[in-house]
């Protein structure tokens, strides 16, 4: 007697074979003679129907029990369905219950439920449909992402999540202490004495591992990280959380061209994989979420990205005839109803912008000719915006020493930073993928709390 899950019984299952499955039980449906029973395992979107025949043995019993949401191991025999919907069905012959669901108290009976009330039920919520899917979809992204990498021959490295350095000098850090807060001790200027803390000095939650992967690209070529990330962003939108996953390549013998060429073979080449691997998963979202998210996969897989200089962008933006909320002058971050007028209205598909002002992007960018730009990157999509940030890293020792003092951050502190260009400095690149942010873009979920199991906002951290 097999034990299979439902997905490959659902594709592959044999009529005439006795087999046991193990579920919960999604709905119910008594007609005269029979019980329809919709079992689900998580590993499909579907689920089996069982058909449970009144002469079985403890047929009343068992039909009470099976209430939306209990736990069940059933065998039977699989055969091919009459009815219309599925190609095999199970004839239920005997049945555990491993745990009822205590009737009406279960909260997700069958109907729809707004996602923010789906969000108070974290530990029962993967068990819908849109959220099994979304989770089925985020392995999926996370698979590929592996496997484009180590088919390229990338190196997977663990950069620490404790850490003493802010790679983006823009705060927005947790602080890790061992302190007693109530009564930290302090040194005689009244400040906390953080010698005494347990690193010895402050420490902070990781914003980013890219200092950390600029070493490792020193030894082996080509590295990435993927691993959580932390700010302590107060913005409360859809699309920032506190604790985030982020996918950060760095690629030594890269410029910022090369740097774009692999984000966007990377990006094609997940919604390619995932397509394939979660077609049911990606119809319903397209059917039930957002009726553009197979032509959004379609065009990413098909259509090149659009590359324009953030000069040409502020061009375009200053044409357009739409009010803005943020003014639009060369020198300004690109705000949210920037980056999406791009992606969404103006071009239409993912547009990555490149060589930002030098006074809005971090200290490690190279600095291009003239001064007055940086070889930085963003990818916007259609929908959520910026979905990559990346950068050529300057590899030159002089200019890498004058851009941290003019950040008014201490060289000092990043002495081992500065060695990297002392010793064996090669023209380099990386970027940073906002896991959460993708699985956003590919699923079409609108807000970023709904793609990641257990989201860690400003006052959630229930779950
Ligand atoms: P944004 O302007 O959207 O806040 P950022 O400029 O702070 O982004 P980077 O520092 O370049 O972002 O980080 C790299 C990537 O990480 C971003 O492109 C985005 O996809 C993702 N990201 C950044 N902050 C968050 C967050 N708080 N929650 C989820 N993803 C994030
Ligand atoms: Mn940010």
């Amino acid at each position: 007697m097999a034990m299979a899950r439902i997905r490959e019984i659902l594709q592959t299952g044999e009529p005439d074979q006795v087999i046991t499955v193990k579920g919960w039980v999604r709905t119910k449906r008594e007609s005269k003679g029979f019980t329809f029973v919709d079992i689900n395992d998580g590993s499909a979107m579907a689920g089996l129907q069982v058909v449970l025949n009144a002469d079985m043995d403890g047929y009343g019993t068992v039909v009470k029990d099976l209430t939306t949401g209990s736990s069940v191991e059933i065998s039977g025999l699989l055969v091919e369905s009459p009815g219309k919907g599925q190609r095999v069905e199970l004839q239920g012959q005997s049945i555990t219950v491993f745990g009822t669901a205590e009737g009406e108290t279960y909260p997700l009976q069958k109907k729809r439920h707004s996602f923010e009330y789906l969000r108070t039920l974290g530990h029962l919520r993967a068990r819908t449909n849109t959220l099994g899917a979304v989770f089925r979809v985020r392995n999926a992204c996370a698979q590929a992402i592996h496997q484009f990498f180590q088919e390229q021959g990338f190196l997977w490295i663990h950069t620490p999540i404790i850490t003493a350095s802010d790679c983006e000098g823009a705060g927005e850090m947790f602080a890790v202490t061992n302190l007693d807060l109530a009564k930290p001790p302090q040194d005689p200027s009244g400040a906390i004495d953080y010698s005494q803390d347990f690193f010895g000095k402050p420490a902070y939650l990781t914003v980013s591992g890219q200092l950390e992967a600029e070493i490792m690209a020193m030894a082996f070529t080509n590295v990435y990280t993927f691993g959580p990330t932390f700010r302590a962003e107060n913005s409360n939108t859809s699309r920032h959380l506190a604790e985030f996953w982020m996918v950060e390549p760095e690629m030594a013998f890269c410029d910022l061209v090369g740097n774009m060429d692999w984000a966007e073979s990377f990006l094609k080449y997940i919604f390619k994989f995932v397509l394939e691997q979660c077609p049911e998963d990606m119809d319903f979202f397209n059917q039930r979420i957002d009726k553009s998210v197979l032509a959004t996969a379609d065009n990413i897989i098909n259509n090149t990205f659009e590359r324009i200089t953030y000069t040409e962008a502020v061009k375009l933006l200053e044409q357009c005839d739409r009010p803005f909320e943020f003014p639009v002058e060369w020198g300004i971050d690109l705000q949210s109803e920037h980056e999406r007028y791009l992606a969404e209205d103006l071009f239409k598909k993912p547009v990555i912008v490149t060589d930002y002002p030098t006074g809005i992007k971090a200290f490690y960018m190279r600095l291009n000719e003239g001064g007055e730009t940086v070889a930085a990157m963003d990818v916007l999509a259609p929908k959520v915006g910026e979905i990559i940030g990346g950068s050529q890293r300057e590899e030159r020792l002089d200019v890498l020493e004058r851009r941290i003092t003019e950040a008014g951050l201490d060289p000092a502190t990043y002495w081992w930073y500065l060695d990297l260009r002392r010793f064996g400095t090669v023209p380099h690149a990386g970027f940073g993928l906002g896991f959460e942010r993708l699985v956003q873009f590919m699923t079409g979920m609108g807000n970023i709390r709904d793609v990641i199991p257990f989201p860690r906002t400003p006052d959630n951290i229930e779950f």
